[in-house]
């Protein structure tokens, strides 16, 4: 079965008499190229097991498992469930869970599954959770090697611009600190059924092995950089000391230790710059 023929996935969806859910962020491929690029480009290889987040009719699901050991997606939409029984009938490597992702034990998922094999995260995720799921995967510390993720472009810009410019915000912060991220390839609105209003891209986070702080100092560098972000045009100080109750004192001494202006805004700041400024002015309050 196509699932990127149009005919054929209108005729499933009538015949089960499905509805797009805006609100779940449904929006299914239906360009043949973009799933075979997610999957080649996410780590869908022998030895692997995949989760998928979200399979809509399956589409990238089939991609996934014709490459990898083993898939197990999560899907909220229980509506989905009898249309994947048949559009996935070939398949026996996949396993879908019809469950929330931001509730699902997905640590518990990889160790039950996917005994013996590497890990990976790949899917088109559904827009209004971007960002809460993949601050989940990083805050974790799910162990896979790779989360490749079609995301909107907006937000693709801004994971994967560089700390320290105008572009990049608390999140690219985040997922810069648990890994490394890179865009990996645009998709037009039009590769989509229903076509959104705006364009995507699929962008690669490979999550560090190890924590870069531990975990004190890493507590305290969130607080530091929500604080700092939440307030981006103040300085430092300013920002701290209205956000966080630091008081400017403390700020200064931290920031001249490490070497950086008193006036520094925290938007400016690197991200060892924003490491050590926040471990060095941890120091100066305990
Ligand atoms: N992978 C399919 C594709 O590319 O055509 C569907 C992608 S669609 C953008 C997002 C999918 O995520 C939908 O099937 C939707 O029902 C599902 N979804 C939405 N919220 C979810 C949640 N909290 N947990 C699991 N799945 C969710």
């Amino acid at each position: 079965m196509i699932l990127t023929n149009i005919g054929t996935v209108k005729e499933i969806l009538s015949r089960h008499g499905f509805s797009f859910s805006k609100g779940l962020g449904q929006n299914f491929i239906i360009n043949p190229d973009i799933c075979p690029k997610i999957a080649e480009n996410g780590n869908a290889q022998p030895g692997y097991g995949i989760i998928e987040i979200g399979t809509g009719i399956g589409v990238l699901t089939a991609e996934l498992a014709k490459r990898a050991d083993k898939v197990c997606a999560v899907e909220i939409d229980s509506r989905l469930l009898p249309i994947l029984d048949e559009t996935l009938a070939d398949f026996d490597n996949i396993k879908i869970f019809n469950e929330d992702v931001m509730k699902c034990d997905l640590h518990k998922l990889i160790r039950e599954e996917f005994q013996g094999l590497r890990t990976a995260v790949c899917a088109n995720l559904p827009y209004y959770i971007t960002s809460p799921v993949i601050m989940l995967l990083l805050e974790s510390r799910l162990p896979v090697d790779s989360i490749t993720v079609m995301v909107q472009k907006e937000a693709a810009q801004r994971l994967c611009a560089k700390v320290g410019t105008r572009e990049s915000g608390a999140i690219t912060v985040a997922v810069n600190y648990y890994g490394t991220v890179r865009p990996v390839f645009s998709v037009s609105r039009g590769s989509f059924m229903p076509a959104p209003n705006v364009d995507s891209a699929v962008i690669r986070i490979d999550p560090a092995p190890e924590p870069r702080l531990d975990e004190e100092n890493e507590k305290f560098f969130f607080k530091v950089v929500r604080s700092g972000f939440s307030q981006r045009r103040k300085t430092a100080a300013n920002a701290l000391s209205s956000q966080a109750g630091i008081p400017k004192e403390k700020v200064y001494a931290a920031l001249r230790d490490v070497g950086l202006s008193e006036n520094a805004r925290l938007e400016q700041l690197d991200l060892q710059q924003l490491m050590d400024f926040s471990v060095r002015l941890r120091e100066e309050l305990i």
